[in-house]
């Protein structure tokens, strides 16, 4: 059976799609058929939102309900929301991880939708500009790819939401710095993750 849902430390985390609007150089799924265990591959298809809900239990078992798998999860828009909604009703805890695509996938401004829906958005940043975007995440709509994440994080600051920017530590120190400033510029804070080998 596929895997819905998985539990890292605290946290569920929810599987739902493995399509993706990036190719990314340092992306966990490259080359694997299972991230900490789990065989993240969707072989019989998206799960609906009663089948993450009934996976996921009883959501206040954890920190946080976290959007993130082996795919862009706003291509799931409509099911993330209802999930969000289900979680909230009992209490829990709702944060998406995203490539900030969520606005070209759906093509209109999705980040009004995600008021009182999210908890927390991560925003991968990734690179300080276009052409450095470009070379590391592979986006399959190269022209706007970089621009459509910057519009979305500014929609989400707008909106009031929680967000932040993540950029992974193999960029280097010199990127990560003009990473900050684009950051800055946006007005939402930056995170350094540990890249996962
Ligand atoms: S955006 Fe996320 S899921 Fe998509 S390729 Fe990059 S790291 Fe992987």
């Amino acid at each position: 059976m596929d895997t819905y849902t998985y539990v890292i430390g605290n946290n569920c985390y929810v599987n739902l799609t493995n399509r993706c609007t990036n190719r990314c150089t340092f992306c966990v799924r490259n080359g694997k058929a299972t991230f900490e265990g789990y065989s993240l591959w969707l072989k019989e298809g998206e799960p609906s939102a009663e089948q993450v809900e009934e996976s996921i239990g009883d959501p206040k078992k954890y920190g946080e309900i976290v959007f993130c798998g082996f795919g862009e999860p706003t291509y799931r828009l409509d099911v993330m929301l209802k999930v969000c909604d289900w979680v909230h009703a009992r209490g829990g805890k709702t944060r998406l991880n995203t490539n900030g695509h969520g606005s070209i996938i759906n093509q209109r401004d999705i980040a009004p939708e995600l008021v009182g829906r999210l908890d927390g958005i991560n925003i991968s940043l990734n690179a300080s500009d276009s052409h450095r975007y470009e070379k590391l995440c592979q986006p399959i709509y190269p022209e706007m790819a970089f621009d459509s994440m910057l519009f979305f994080a500014r929609e989400c600051k707008a909106q009031g939401l929680n967000c932040w920017f993540s950029v992974v530590d193999c960029i280097g120190e010199e990127e990560i710095g003009k990473c900050r400033a684009v950051a800055e510029r946006v007005g939402i804070p930056l995170r350094v993750r540990p890249t996962i080998a």
